[in-house]
């Protein structure tokens, strides 16, 4: 490549002086100094380095810098933060110069960023334990995580130059952490583009085609949205206030988790896109005029009584506030019309940066904001959780809506949707929820396993001689009192244990047998468990019997016994790791290493020669191949980048591949019969299996197969869509596999 250095100098002068354009309305005396001074040095620190295209490196920090200020709102404090985030990491300049240069604040936002800064690189294996240590970081200054999001924000965007690998690895870890945090803090415009630019770089076919549709339904689109609002126009105008209305299609992101969730196709997603009106209203009548909007739109338009969302009474946690409903249109079609004010639009849009802009008017906010800071703060103190599980607890606090309750006194509780009366007597005290035995829910006696509904009242009914059991687990969703009966159920065990070392320490002595390390040993192979600690707990339990421990002293190995190596320390899987990196440094090749390579096709999406995919080094089974959208890939990625390998097919058709299809249809006599020939006859494929499942007159099947590749399959499918009543044909994956099954993949 040829530098042109004049070019270039002027193309960075350029930009930076578009960031101070930006900047501008909300500097003040002295700003613009401090943000010069921090330009000059990022970019004499980084003079010499360039991004992975090629740019200059300092394109990277004024980059940075100009998402904070434009698009999340922040000021100069954090603008000048943007511009040395790497500086610190890249070159010798130390953080006492910063702070010498800069001050305490900004030296303290600059080394928050350092500190996570290398965390998420490729190779590293805690991503977990990290995020937890940034998470730390926000209590003392949120704007860490913000200058953060912009950054990974910037490195979404230009994603196209980095190795595949990388860029999957990159866009999971957004999917995973940065999206759902984008969220929590409101950021929602900011959360929608990073989920997009995940769907870019994870699956382009269906980026494209999603986004191809929806550009060529915008002409009759908008001609409908025309007609729609053309009466409500007339009636808004004499309420005498200013407005606007808008209509954006949702992002394609949210359109292909609704393809995919209701498994439907583009044409069938109804609520493609909302209309929303934002209305300018004097600060104290805000509810009112809103109110007066919403009557409008549904003297037109029947309203479905169960889409009504009034998030103006009640803000969202994360501070949205919004008055929704689903409306009837003319020709039969449901919108959503969403109404607020300007105010709460720009909140809804930038977040909480925005809530600094109307700082008289937030103080509710303000202490949501508060509130969930103490939680994570909370659960960051809690050190017997370990990461994972951490980082577990955190999503489900982050995804889940609200639920809203009362105490008998009438008290709010907000608490994750789906929680049940053990989560509300656990969110009132621990010892309430260890001792729960039922609740009445608006005065009616319930067992503690009741979901609750929003507006429920409830009052707990306790027991002295209850206590907490592993089945609980499976019924409450906050993180609260999921780790407040996992604290009594470790305590339990615990006491169940000593108990067993007793039994077995005095048995053994009974029976004379030494109670040493190797007889340990030979007990934990003999009886198959994986500790000291599970040997006494099961003797304890009476899950081995005093005659288990007699069978055993009469029990003579024929062979030496000689179990698999378990790997149950950390220390084993990195060990495990580098051995299997370390031979296939490069590209894992399938199909030509099969014989000498140790791999197998992972059961949870059954790659096909075609599909894009990656290897992922496993604890006991070796190396497992993974669709790069197969439904575990976002958590594996994310959580265990360092474990991943590029992998790519070679060029083997005779060898064929389990994959699953899913046929919906209209039903008639004779049509599986015909479906089966097909691929069966003309085909010449193998079934494994075949089920077919008529409901009303609509047929599913599911069928699984044998193919050579995707090319093969495509040929199948369109085939069979050939066939008198089949509407679709689809290949299929296990969806929605659930966190506990993670642990079988890796
Ligand atoms: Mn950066």
């Amino acid at each position: 490549m040829v530098i042109d250095a004049v070019e270039e100098k002027k193309e960075i002068i350029c930009r930076y002086r578009r960031l101070l354009r930006k900047a501008k309305p909300i500097l003040e005396p002295g700003d613009a100094r401090l943000i010069k001074r921090a330009f000059t040095i990022s970019l004499e620190a980084h003079k010499d380095m360039r991004r992975k295209s090629g740019e200059p490196y300092i394109f990277h920090p004024l980059a940075v810098a100009e998402i904070c200020v434009e698009e999340i709102g922040l000021g100069t404090t954090s603008i000048v933060a943007a511009l040395l985030h790497d500086v610190v990491e890249d070159t010798d300049i130390e953080l006492e110069d910063i702070e010498r240069m800069f001050g305490k604040k900004i030296a303290k936002i600059t080394d928050g960023l350092t500190k996570i800064s290398g965390v998420f690189e490729y190779g590293t294996s805690a991503q977990a334990e990290n995020f937890r240590k940034m998470l730390f970081t926000l209590s003392e200054d949120v704007r860490v995580i913000l200058i953060k999001l912009a950054d990974r924000l910037h490195n979404m965007r230009t994603l196209e130059s980095m190795p595949r690998n990388k860029q999957l690895k990159i866009a999971s870890e957004t999917i995973y952490l940065y999206a759902p945090l984008a969220h929590r803090l409101g950021l929602n415009v900011i959360k929608s583009e990073l989920e997009d630019l995940y769907l870019r770089f994870t699956d382009e076919s269906v980026y494209e085609e999603i986004a191809s549709k929806i550009d060529n339904t915008k002409a009759s689109r908008n001609k409908f949205i025309k007609l729609f609002i053309t009466p409500i126009k007339e009636e808004l105008d004499k309420l005498n206030i200013n407005y606007e209305i808008k209509s954006r299609p949702k992002s394609i992101h949210s359109i292909w988790s609704k393809m995919q969730k209701q498994n439907i196709p583009f044409d069938e997603v109804y609520d493609l896109f909302a209309v929303r009106l934002i209305l300018d209203t004097p600060e104290d009548q805000e509810k009112s005029y809103c109110w007066q909007a919403y009557s409008v739109v549904t003297d037109y338009y029947t309203p479905n009584p169960d889409r009504l969302r009034d998030w103006i009474s009640t803000p969202k946690t994360n501070g949205y506030e919004s008055l929704h409903t689903t409306v009837m249109a003319k020709n039969g079609q449901w919108v959503e019309v969403q109404i607020r004010t300007r105010r709460m639009d720009e909140i809804a849009e930038k977040g909480y940066a925005a809530h600094w802009k109307y700082k008289d008017n937030v103080a509710s906010h303000e202490s949501n904001l508060e509130k969930w800071l103490v939680h994570v703060r909370e659960l960051l103190e809690r050190q017997d959780l370990s990461a994972l599980e951490f980082v577990d607890d955190f999503r489900g606090n982050l995804f889940n809506e609200e639920v809203f309750v009362f105490t008998p006194r009438g008290e709010l509780k907000t608490l994750p949707n789906g929680a049940t009366a053990l989560d509300f007597a656990f969110d009132i005290h621990t010892d309430v929820g260890a001792k729960c035995i039922g609740a009445k829910v608006n005065q009616k006696l319930v067992p503690i396993n009741q979901v609750l509904k929003n507006g429920d009242q409830i009052e707990i009914l306790t027991s002295a001689k209850q206590k907490p059991n592993e089945d609980w687990l499976r019924f409450v969703v906050s993180s609260k009192a999921k780790s407040k009966i996992r604290d009594a159920l470790k305590e339990d065990k615990k006491t169940i244990a000593e108990e067993g070392k007793e039994l077995l320490l005095r048995k053994l002595k009974q029976i004379k047998l030494d109670a040493n390390n190797q007889m340990f040993e030979r007990m934990r192979a003999y009886f198959k468990v994986n500790s000291q600690f599970d040997l006494y707990f099961k003797v304890g339990r009476g899950l081995i019997t005093v005659n288990d421990i007699k069978r055993f002293k009469e029990f003579k190995p024929s062979s030496p016994v000689r179990s698999k190596p378990q790997i149950n320390d950390a220390k084993g899987i990195e060990q495990e790791i580098s051995k299997a990196k370390g031979r296939y440094d490069d590209i894992l090749l399938i199909g030509e290493d099969m014989d000498v390579v140790e791999y197998k096709l992972a059961k949870c999406c059954s790659p096909i020669p075609g599909d894009d995919v990656f290897g992922f080094v496993t604890v006991n089974e070796g190396i497992k191949i993974h669709r790069a959208n197969c439904p575990n890939a976002t958590e594996l990625l994310a959580s265990h980048g360092n474990r991943v390998i590029k992998a790519k097919w070679t060029s083997q058709h005779e060898v064929a591949f389990l994959t699953g299809l899913k046929i919906i249809g209209a039903d008639r006599v004779g049509l599986i019969n015909d479906v089966s020939k097909i691929i069966s006859e003309e085909l010449k494929v193998n079934m494994s299996s075949i089920s077919f499942r008529t409901d009303n007159g609509i047929f599913t099947g599911e069928i699984m197969l044998y193919v050579n590749d995707t090319r093969h399959l495509d040929f199948l499918i369109k085939k069979l869509e050939k066939v008198d009543g089949v509407v679709t044909a689809n290949r299929f994956d296990s969806k929605n596999i659930e966190n506990t099954n993670l642990e079988k993949v890796i």
